[in-house]
């Protein structure tokens, strides 16, 4: 332990910050919408990650550069030890979060410490019982909502995640900002991703546009920023100071060039990104079999988070003729640094600053 950290980018100048990490495929909800974090294998407790393997995990990625973790699934808050798991990514002087379906938050609320954690986003995609019924399958809209003012009362940022659903719960937006500017520091609305179930029919049927979004709240909106890191999401900042996220991936090449993120799949695979087509392309319990001691298991996931590195590429791009290049000139610049085996070449006390300069701006 106690090994430096050498900070991957990809080959297209993005560095690696955030691992999205499921840890567990087992879910009570069945959202019809669900992309199942890219990665549809069927549930299996028996091969989820172990704390043990959480341990390698956590500091393997400390020493690549990642400096965020997000804990999600299927329903992170189904697996018990859950607590020790955050404590794991906590450890290694990360941010940690969650994202949940909230009905387990109540239970759940003594192991999750506030101090430990950053935040938790709440999937809420309707405040109407009957079309969250239809939305998640289950009848347990009071229990989530029951669930966001616990875990608010004891003392943890809350961020609601709100998929845009056209037709379903496209009228709810001004519904779910009051409700949310209640109990969160954010919003998060999000843009319908065509991947797992919402491939074809679904996607076709229920993809909104974000200007939709922006039209509804415009009147309140008194300034757009923009996060400096993760895609580049624009954040709409309403008359009462209350903040509004978009995450708006679809043909997006200004989301992608921002993307810093990699995901580990429930049982340890590396997914490049949540649109991959196909097997996630590297396992790291592949890479770990054989090896007896942590230190020996540490350094081999270190280099099957490098070779998945080496797999990122941004989904969209753009092209010579595309009308918005003009607008990102400052991003497209940025891609393509120079590099070595994904680890960029900068040398000497100036060299140092510039990438530590660099780096402050991918941190949110
Ligand atoms: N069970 C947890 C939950 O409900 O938050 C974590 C897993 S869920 C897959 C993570 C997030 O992805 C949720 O906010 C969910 O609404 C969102 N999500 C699922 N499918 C999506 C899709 N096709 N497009 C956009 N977001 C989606």
């Amino acid at each position: 332990m106690g090994e430096e950290t050498t900070q991957l980018f990809d080959s297209y100048g993005r560095p690696l910050r955030h691992l999205r990490i499921s840890v567990t495929g087992r879910c009570n909800f069945n959202c019809f919408f669900c992309h199942a974090e890219g990665y549809t294998a069927p549930p299996n407790k028996d091969l989820e990650l172990s704390l043990e393997e959480f341990r390698v995990v956590a500091e393997a990625a400390k020493r690549v550069g990642f400096i965020d973790y997000k804990l999600t699934g299927g329903e992170p808050l189904i697996r018990d030890d859950i607590g020790e798991i955050v404590d794991i990514f906590a450890s290694v002087g990360g941010r940690v979060s969650i994202t949940t379906n909230g009905s387990f938050l109540v239970k759940r609320l003594k192991v999750l410490d506030p101090g430990k954690l950053d935040h938790i986003n709440v999937s809420l995609n309707s405040l109407d019982r009957e079309k969250f019924k239809k939305i998640t399958g289950v009848d347990v809209l009071d229990k989530v909502v029951e669930g966001i003012r616990a875990a608010y009362e004891a003392g943890h940022r809350i961020k609601i995640n709100f998929v845009v659903l056209k037709g379903l719960n496209d009228n709810e937006i001004e519904k779910i900002v009051d409700f949310a500017s209640k109990y969160a520091f954010r919003l998060q609305v999000i843009e319908l991703h065509p991947v797992g179930r919402a491939k074809g029919e679904i996607f076709s049927k229920h993809h909104g546009v974000a200007s939709h979004v922006y039209n509804v709240l415009k009147n309140r909106v008194v300034r757009v920023r923009y996060r400096s890191g993760l895609h580049a999401r624009p954040i709409l900042v309403l008359d009462n100071g209350f903040e509004v996220e978009l995450v708006l991936p679809v043909k997006n090449p200004i989301f992608c060039s921002r993307c810093t993120r990699m995901r580990l799949t429930w049982d340890g695979k590396l997914l490049p990104c949540l649109s991959w087509e196909g097997d996630p392309p590297v396992d790291i319990r592949e890479y770990m079999r054989g090896a007896q001691s942590f230190e020996d298991k540490v350094s081999r996931v270190v280099e099957a988070f490098r070779k998945a590195n080496r797999f990122r590429r941004p989904n969209h791009m753009y092209t010579l003729t595309t009308k918005d290049a003009p607008v990102v000139v400052k991003y497209t610049m940025r891609l393509g640094l120079p590099k070595s085996n994904g680890t960029l070449l900068f040398v000497g006390d100036s060299g140092r600053s510039h990438l530590e300069k660099y780096l402050m701006e991918w941190n949110d």
